[in-house]
């Protein structure tokens, strides 16, 4: 059996009338920077996530990245994000001039131990960063607290997270900002780039809104430097039909990390683990072994596709190398990072497979 770790066209045949019909229907119209459906497609997500706006933006990224200029920071400010992450949760803070501060994960949910937030808070602080790995939210009760006590921004990275819940809340809606991702491998993923922020607030609402469209208040006046990063109609077109099977996909996800677990539950592995009063969403479905370099190359001999996330924490890259940081800076991060391993979890993965990858799992333990 062959098992690819991703199968992005099995969303596609289940939508595929809809979806070409609705391209052909925007190709007859023309409306490709910031059409209808666009503007439809907000208004959609906003109510997905019980938020009063939805911006959409050319990226996640540059969803973090505009939602930090929108509350004034940049250069000697310092951001909290965790440094177990993709890169762009740090960079988008430096393409502001501020700087990441990282902070090690828990290593039961791999997402910011909050526990050691507090003591790296300084008089240049001025927001934090939690990410939803992997579909999970982080403890967003605790960040928020200490946000109160010291003044500072929440910026939720949900990247991952699409329909996520926190205490029956959808991640995005629960601090200043969320920023979403529909690169095609998220669990809303578009065919390209493409990203949104999400916001009960106004004034940044009015802020992104001309900074993702060159800073302007009519078309050829402009009041602030502002950037290109729209999100493209053809992209909210697809987006709007995916939008409508998340929850189903995102069940999907969990009914298969379910099947997981049964077959997994007594090998010598660290199963995922799903917190009380969260919904995760399974965009990835990690474990920790023993010897994972070589298991990868036994896996990959039986057909079977996997993937390391991530397998250098943000504190190492070379791209952060001014920071300073060490081998041991972080070390739940680093141990996690040689560790774990990402099965496939893709909605449509049939069970079969699942039970192939745990038997073969078995033999090579
Ligand atoms: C994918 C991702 C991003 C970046 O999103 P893009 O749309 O690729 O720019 C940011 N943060 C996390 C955690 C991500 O997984």
């Amino acid at each position: 059996m062959n098992i690819s770790f991703l199968d992005l066209r099995q969303e596609y045949i289940k939508i595929k009338k809809e979806v070409n019909k609705s391209i052909l229907d925007l190709m007859q119209r023309g409306d490709f920077i910031l059409g209808k459906d666009e503007k439809i497609f907000e208004e959609e997500f906003a109510q997905y996530c019980n938020t009063k706006y939805a911006l959409g933006v050319n990226s996640g990224t540059d969803a973090l990245f505009l939602s930090l200029l929108a509350c004034n920071i940049g250069r000697g400010d310092e951001i909290i994000v965790p440094c177990f992450t993709y890169i762009a949760s740090a960079f988008a803070i430096s393409y502001t001039g501020a700087k990441p501060v990282f902070v090690d994960i828990d290593e039961q949910t791999y997402n910011i131990d909050t526990k050691k937030i507090e003591r790296l808070i300084t008089k240049n602080t001025k927001a934090i960063i939690p990410v939803h790995l992997f579909g999970q939210s982080a403890k967003m009760r605790e960040i928020i607290s200490l946000a109160k006590k010291y003044n500072l921004k929440i910026i939720e990275d949900a990247a991952q997270a699409h329909g996520a819940e926190y205490y029956g809340k959808k991640v995005g809606s629960l601090a200043d900002t969320g920023c979403f991702s529909f690169y095609p491998t998220k669990n809303l993923g578009g065919c390209g780039d493409g990203g949104m922020v999400t916001t009960n607030n106004k004034n940044i609402y009015k802020k992104i809104l001309r900074l993702r469209d060159y800073g302007r208040r009519d078309r050829y006046h402009h009041v602030v430097k502002g950037y290109n990063s729209r999100l493209d109609t053809i992209q909210a077109v697809i987006l709007r039909i995916k939008l409508k099977n998340l929850d189903k996909w995102n069940q999907l996800r969990r009914k298969n990390a379910e099947i997981y677990n049964n077959f997994l539950r007594d090998l010598d592995v660290v199963l995922p683990k799903e917190e009380n009063n969260v919904k995760h969403v399974y965009h990835a479905y990690s474990i920790r072994l023993k010897n994972r370099d070589k298991i990868v190359q036994k896996l990959c001999s039986r057909g079977i596709s996997t993937s390391i996330y991530y397998p250098i924490p943000l504190h190492l890259q070379p791209a952060y190398k001014e920071l300073n940081y060490k081998k041991g800076s972080f070390p739940i991060a680093e141990k996690v990072s040689r560790d774990m391993l990402n099965l496939p979890i893709y909605p449509y993965l049939e069970k079969a497979k699942i039970e192939f990858i745990a038997k073969v799992l078995k033999e090579i333990l």
